[in-house]
């Protein structure tokens, strides 16, 4: 890999202005802002919904509708006549589809949109991967409103049932048997046709009835070069994801799988892209080994969400800043600004996050242990992002974590040992809903 360098020179000039694309408005941007920032990069902060800041901030805040990528790469082109983009950055689903659209119209270097489309759909996803000779699981796509019973009656068990678009593990249900099917079957149906997903287009009234991979599972964070995999990280997830449901908890790197199983993940997430049509920029994947290989699981084209990248710090390399001094976000933001990379490698230390498990259903009343679980060695911060008063919704139906552990060591199994310890110190509150 190449040395990093600081950005590059362009004297006169002003800064390059990086657009970075916000699902919502509430999106933690506070690494990217610093990123930007170390860079000297200027940030123009896109979202859906129009800002009360804008009118102050003219270049620095924009209103772009995520929904129609092509409406979206339209004003983004307007906007850039004044304030010229020289890279733009998607932090999920939704808008690397307008991340994509945008590069195009734009000539900037991103995904073909057809490539960001594919990736955003789980079942265009398991098309072209399988299309491809990647290994994915057997797959069906049924119709939500098909009859669960006889759809039970040809599955083969054990088997997953998942929503198309949904992320965070919500709706995705595991079932052994065709009793369980129709159970999963229903809760799903009732997730797919609540209010928030009405009028959301055909693919809330499908879902996709996959076989159950066994083995461990694996979250690997890569960057794409011209179509080259690099792997920033690869996560060990150590608490078992049998189902039924599926909530993320422990993410450790690096991976203590073998070698050539960490290798055969790697050149499986790479064939995946490449069956995707993906080229550029940050991806994060799900997969999983066991003794018939690496299992794609799932593969976004963006980076891993939000908080988790505080775990990932790089080596700025030979002439850089030291030790594990480069954040995930730099690293994407010098990509797209085609600023040159530094060493795409993680520092030396054991990393990990703990996504903490929603403790209950309920509203949360209050959270304690919080300065025990943060004296506990090794951990480097504890974030409770739920605020009192918020309503917990475990999986399937819910999809946000109440908050996140952080912790660093010599070694991933004290990183983990010191995660657990830290969550056992918690103690959270919650009020059950009435019966
Ligand atoms: P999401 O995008 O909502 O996270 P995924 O498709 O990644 O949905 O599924 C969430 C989790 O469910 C995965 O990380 C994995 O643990 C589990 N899972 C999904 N599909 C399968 C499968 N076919 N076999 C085994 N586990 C699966």
């Amino acid at each position: 890999m190449r040395t990093p360098t600081s950005p590059p020179r362009r004297s006169n000039l002003p800064p390059l202005r990086v657009l970075l694309l916000l699902p919502t408005s509430t999106y933690r941007t506070t690494a990217f802002v610093e990123a930007a920032r170390r860079l000297g990069a200027q940030l123009t902060v896109a979202s859906e919904r129009p800002s009360t800041f804008e009118a102050a901030q003219p270049d620095g805040l924009l209103t772009l509708d995520f929904q129609h990528p092509e409406r979206a790469a339209d004003a983004a082109r307007r906007f850039a006549t004044e304030h010229p983009i020289a890279g733009v950055v998607a932090v999920d689903d939704d808008t690397a589809v307008a991340q994509a659209a945008i590069a195009v119209a734009l000539g900037l270097s991103g995904n073909p949109v057809a490539a960001a489309r594919a990736a955003r759909d789980k079942h265009q996803q398991r098309m072209l991967m399988s299309a491809a000779g990647v290994a994915v699981p057997q797959f069906s796509l049924q119709a939500i409103a098909a009859d669960p019973r006889t759809l039970a009656a040809t599955t083969r068990y054990p088997c997953v049932l998942k929503p198309l678009r949904l992320s965070a593990s919500r709706g995705v249900i595991r079932a052994n048997d065709s009793a369980e099917f129709v159970a999963a079957h229903s809760r799903l149906s009732r997730i797919l046709t609540a209010p928030e997903f009405a009028g959301c287009g055909e693919w809330a009234e499908k879902f996709l009835v996959e076989d159950f991979v066994p083995g461990p599972e694996v979250a690997l964070e890569g960057l794409l070069v011209s179509g080259r995999l690099h792997v920033l990280a690869l996560f060990d997830k150590p608490d078992p994801l049998d189902g039924p449901f599926f909530e993320e908890t422990i993410y450790v790197t690096p991976s203590r799988l073998p070698d050539a199983a960490q290798a055969a993940i790697a050149a499986c997430a790479q064939e995946a892209t490449r069956a995707l049509g993906l080229v550029h920029g940050p991806i994060h994947a799900e997969l999983r080994w066991n003794d018939k290989g690496a299992w794609l699981i799932e593969l976004a084209a963006r980076p891993i969400g939000g908080r988790c990248s505080a775990a990932l710090r790089f080596t700025a390399g030979e002439r850089g800043r030291g030790k594990g001094d480069v954040s995930l976000e730099e690293i994407v933001i010098r990509h797209a600004l085609g600023m040159e990379l530094p060493a795409l490698e993680r520092e030396t230390d054991a990393a990990g996050v703990m996504m903490i498990p929603v403790p209950g259903a309920g509203v949360l009343r209050d959270v304690q242990g919080i300065d025990a679980a943060k004296r506990v060695s090794l951990i480097e911060s504890v974030e409770i992002t739920a605020h009192r008063g918020q309503e917990l919704v475990p999986l399937p139906e819910g999809a946000r974590y109440p908050g996140f552990i952080f912790a660093r060591g010599d070694s991933p199994s004290v990183v983990e040992t010191a995660l657990r310890a830290a969550h056992a110190k918690l103690r959270f509150d919650v009020e059950s809903p009435a019966t």
